[in-house]
């Protein structure tokens, strides 16, 4: 056997990590639609935003032009405790396969959150401090970013509030307690202490909540508290500015070894980690210098991209929160109870839109069950037990893969494996007992949900 000329992880100094986050939007020809003000439907200004989100982050939110932005020392410190992330050849997981396919993850799961959401918790909880707050709040799903928010704020000393989605509440108890462990406070959303959620839960009595919800009681909460500022964990363009470090690292690592990517897959919820992970490969596609395919995974019961339409919509339920452009599902739509996957937000960053709607991206939506199926195939070859999330990613990667070994083409796929997946063994329980089922929403479910879509043109 030929000597493996490349390691089985690739792994960057201290010196070699990424001083500056890339902003993809200075290289997009056209420009994502920005955010508007649901009241008069004007562009959201800096200061209307700066009534919810930190200053700093205001800036970076709207500037589409600046391509590359320092990151300050103490956050370039802060990744160096849990960074860089390594770039791993899976080696095992192509011999398992037969294939003649070379295939690379970035693992995003080696802090205490267990996925890549700490790289923009922190940058938020940074500003947040920098500016003089008090504290911050915001929501959680399945608890990622609200156990990554809760680690940025305990380390920096702000005061951080969550709202965490009823259901995910009672059945992930044991995230509830990282996020304790960190100082956070943690309610169930919805709840009875916001405006919000009051009419929510007397509109819909006995609901286990939905992140667009929860994401309206944080709103409330911030706006109405006096030294607070609400901050979100994916679909805006400063978080996938702050997840560029994703994608900034995993192409230094490859160009140590002169590798080119052919295929990057990453999956989508909000968008961020896919953001992050393409930013400086589609940066190069976007000027000329390079090509390669982008595929963005993700649920059949939940399908923004495949199944969505490309309109203006609110971002959570409560309809407080501004416009955005962007695939969405409606901001009224719930996916199955039986949906186990994560993935629920029912639009995407409208980076990554506009990039899908000019033709830059692909899209595919999977069935959960093939989904933890590819989960279980990587948990056994691989050694790293994959967050249901990242499993999108890691079967259409195998997809790829399977189809180069009918093919016999050599090509390099890069893929997001966004994190681990220790939390989320309820759902993995399910699907060993064979309870899982895979429910996909009707087209009759589908133009319900998006007939509620505001009227804006
Ligand atoms: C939150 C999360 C995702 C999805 O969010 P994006 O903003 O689309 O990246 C994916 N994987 C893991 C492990 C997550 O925690």
């Amino acid at each position: 056997m030929a000597e493996k000329k490349i390691p089985y992880k690739i792994y960057l100094t201290e010196e070699e990590m990424p001083k500056q986050w890339y902003n993809l939007r200075a290289d997009m020809p056209t420009k994502p639609a920005p955010l508007l003000n649901p009241g008069t439907l004007e562009p959201m200004t800096a200061q209307e935003l700066e009534g919810v989100f930190c200053k700093e982050l205001v800036k970076q939110e709207l500037d589409n032009d600046t391509p590359y932005f320092d990151i300050p020392t103490e956050i370039r410190d802060f990744y160096k405790m849990y960074r860089p992330a390594p770039l791993v050849r899976a080696y095992c997981l192509e011999e398992k396969l037969g294939t003649p396919a070379k295939i690379y993850y970035k693992f995003e799961g080696n802090n205490t959150s267990g996925s890549h959401k700490l790289n923009s918790a922190i940058a938020q909880a940074y500003y947040a401090k920098a500016q003089g707050l008090k504290g911050v709040t915001t929501e959680t799903g399945a608890g990622q970013w609200g156990t990554a928010l809760s680690m940025a704020c305990g380390y920096l000393g702000l005061d951080c509030k969550v709202f965490m989605v009823k259901c995910s509440y009672e059945q992930k108890p044991f995230r509830r307690e990282v996020m304790r462990v960190h100082g956070a406070s943690v309610v169930p959303s919805p709840s009875e202490s916001t405006e919000v959620g009051r009419k929510i839960l007397a509109q819909f009595p006995g609901t286990t909540g939905s992140l667009g919800c929860a994401i309206s009681e944080a709103v409330e909460v911030a706006v109405n508290t006096p030294g607070y500022r609400y901050v979100l964990g994916s679909v805006l363009n400063q978080v996938l500015l702050h997840q560029s470090i994703i994608g900034l690292e995993a192409k230094l690592a490859l160009d140590k070894y002169d590798v080119k990517p052919d295929i990057i897959i990453g999956c989508a919820g909000g968008g961020s980690n896919l953001g992050g992970l393409i930013a400086p490969f589609m940066g190069e596609k976007l000027r000329g210098e390079a090509d390669y395919r982008f595929i963005a995974v993700e649920p059949a019961s939940c399908p923004s991209f495949t199944r969505g339409a490309y309109r203006y919509d609110f971002c959570d339920t409560g309809m407080v929160c501004p416009l955005a452009k962007m695939y969405t599902l409606g901001s009224g739509f719930m996916p199955s109870a039986d949906h186990a996957g994560g993935l629920r937000f029912h639009g995407m960053s409208s980076t990554l839109s506009q990039l899908y709607a000019d033709g830059y991206m692909e899209a595919v939506s999977v069935r959960q069950t093939d989904v933890f199926q590819a989960a279980e195939e990587f948990a056994r070859v691989e050694g790293i037990l994959p967050a249901p999330e990242s499993s999108h990613a890691i079967l259409v990667a195998m997809n790829e893969a399977k189809k180069c070994r009918e093919t016999g083409e050599e090509k390099t796929i890069l893929f997001g494996l966004t994190g681990t997946g220790y939390f989320d063994l309820f759902a993995y329980e399910k699907f060993h007992d064979g309870e899982m089922t895979n429910y996909i929403p009707t087209d009759a479910e589908i133009a319900a949900a998006l007939a509620k879509l505001p009227k804006v043109e």
